[in-house]
């Protein structure tokens, strides 16, 4: 699964309110960013979501995510309204680096058939 990390940080961290100009993470070592920590239920969530609506992502993220995030909870999260949750933050750039590497893989697959 490390491909889609590596997918993820590259759009995300150059972005980030958190990182430096070269995309280095800055972020306070007394936490830990909820990508990172929630790395592999967001990819299962993701590629678990076959939808043109975006909210069904976020449906999928708060079902999967936020129940078993230590920081917050799906209906009520401090983090998430004050705008400091990454995860949260960059989600659409995150699910759309997810569904990237996600078909370049299926057809990966395919034309190796
Ligand atoms: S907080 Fe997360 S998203 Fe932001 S720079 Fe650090 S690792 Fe990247
Ligand atoms: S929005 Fe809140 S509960 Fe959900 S992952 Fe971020 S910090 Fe955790």
């Amino acid at each position: 699964m490390d491909k889609y990390l590596e997918a993820i940080k590259e759009r995300v961290c150059t972005h980030c309110i958190d990182a430096d100009s070269q995309g280095n993470c800055r972020i306070s070592s007394a936490r830990e960013c909820t990508i990172e920590s929630n790395y592999d239920r967001i990819v299962k969530s993701i590629l678990a979501t076959k939808s043109n609506r975006y909210e069904d992502y976020v449906a999928g993220l708060r079902e999967n995510v936020c129940e078993n995030c230590s920081y917050g909870a799906p209906e009520n999260c401090d983090d998430r309204n004050q705008v400091e949750c990454p995860l949260d933050r960059y989600y659409p750039m995150i699910v759309d680096a997810i569904e990237e590497v996600g078909i370049e893989h299926i057809r990966q697959a395919n034309t190796a058939l």
